[in-house]
């Protein structure tokens, strides 16, 4: 089968790589449906967290079972599937507790690469969750964006504990920040202010249930959040991106008694305990529990709830993968959808 590698920075292959197998008997193997690129590849690909060594790449995927290993239970051959990046029992305490990234048999289902033909899953019963028919060609992006996208959005509104009513301000609009607006109008917020510069994704913003845009950044950004909340910040702040900027302006555009949920995987942040301690805000974040929001975010999709799959604008074949982290990197494209 053939699959993307990353050589180096700004240098991703499609090659010939060998056909995952089922090593454990508690694996699957599954045909790729449709794979993409996620803003968190581009780190590596920027160079930013270094390349020692060629790496297959990719950690999103919908599939299509092709083989599962002799303790596989619940899945079959044929049926449509979605996982997360982390493969989790689902069975063990910090799974039952919700937080399957914590997974205490968890492995990382990205470290063979699924931007791939074919993806090998451990701990398949725990980590796959099958549609209940095969699913229409038109759901097909917004079950990807489950995957991991809609997944971390939702993690990121749930961690800051967004309830009916609340104002809710998003910073990052890459597609976990558009993903978290659909998160917070579900979670019933009234007022969610998306801060964005780029025209095109204010617009998805505003489409996703986003009732105000603010464009400006660092300390005009947070000094209009409060002039827009009465002065005192919004209730519950989602930082989608992971840089010091983000989460400063995430943590001071919070009320006091408000929460902040971050899911951007944090690159250089640094928390002021002095500051934190007297602001009175909640902090709660970390790699989202997707495999805990599967079933209900797959049912919000195939109900027409959401429709989270509009954050891939640019849809190329697997083998143009290069081209895809390409368009990312010079955000000509919010993300890109791969079909193999
Ligand atoms: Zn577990």
């Amino acid at each position: 089968m053939r699959g993307a590698v990353l050589h180096a920075p700004g240098d991703v292959r499609f090659e010939e790589r060998d056909d995952p197998k089922i090593i454990e008997a508690t694996d699957a193997v599954i045909r790729t449906a449709a794979t993409c690129v996620c803003g968190s590849d581009l780190w590596d690909y920027r160079g930013i967290n270094p390349v020692e060594q060629p790496t297959p790449f990719g950690h999103e995927y919908v599939g299509i079972v092709e083989e599962v290993g002799a303790d596989v239970k619940t899945l079959k051959p044929g049926q449509f599937v979605i996982g997360s990046f982390f493969a989790s029992d689902n069975t063990c305490a910090n799974c039952r507790n919700g937080y399957q990234t914590d997974c205490l048999h968890r492995e990382l289902v990205g470290a063979e690469g699924c931007q791939a033909e074919k993806i090998r899953i451990p701990l398949a019963d725990g980590t796959l969750v099958a549609t209940p028919d095969q699913p229409a060609e038109e759901h097909i992006p917004s079950l990807l964006a489950c995957s991991d996208v809609m997944g971390t959005g939702w993690y990121a509104a749930v961690a800051a504990e967004v309830r009916p009513g609340d104002t809710v301000a998003v910073v990052g609009d890459g597609a976990v920040g558009l993903c978290a607006v659909i998160a917070a109008k579900e979670l019933g917020a009234t007022r969610i202010i998306a801060m964005s510069r780029h025209e095109a994704r204010q617009k998805l913003a505003r489409e996703f249930g986003a009732t105000d845009i603010v464009a400006e950044r660092g300390e005009e950004g947070i000094a209009r959040i409060k002039e827009m909340t009465g002065g005192i910040g919004a209730d519950r702040v989602l930082e989608c991106v992971g840089t010091p900027e983000a989460m400063q302006q995430a943590l001071r555009s919070t009320r006091p008694g408000g929460n902040v949920g971050f899911v951007g995987v944090p690159h250089g942040v640094a928390i002021d305990g002095t500051e934190l301690f007297y602001s009175h805000v909640g902090l709660r974040g970390g790699p989202a529990p997707v495999r805990e929001f599967l079933p209900d975010l797959i049912d919000r999709v195939l109900t027409g709830r959401i429709n989270p799959g509009k954050v891939f604008d640019l849809t190329l074949p697997l083998g143009q993968v290069a081209d895809a982290y390409q368009a990312m990197d010079e955000r000509r494209a919010i993300k890109a959808l791969l079909k193999p």
